[in-house]
């Protein structure tokens, strides 16, 4: 049986009232740069509700903006 996302989250994500993953800002971040200049990593809404509201939000101004 698969998880829901948010199930996923609050089973392994979610610790004391924090998501570890993004410290409730709604955002992860985890790009660096090697030496030598490569990037890796991602940049992106959390999937924590914090970060869905602010994916919601990205996407109601984007719509306002057509
Ligand atoms: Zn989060």
């Amino acid at each position: 049986m698969s998880k829901t996302i948010r199930q996923l989250w609050r089973d392994e994500f979610y610790r004391d009232g924090m998501c570890i993953l993004c410290c409730n800002t709604g955002k992860v971040q985890t790009t660096e740069r090697m030496p030598g200049g490569y990037k890796y990593g991602v940049k992106a809404p959390c999937i924590c509700p914090n970060g869905r509201a602010l994916k919601t939000g990205i996407a109601m101004q984007a719509q306002a903006r057509r």
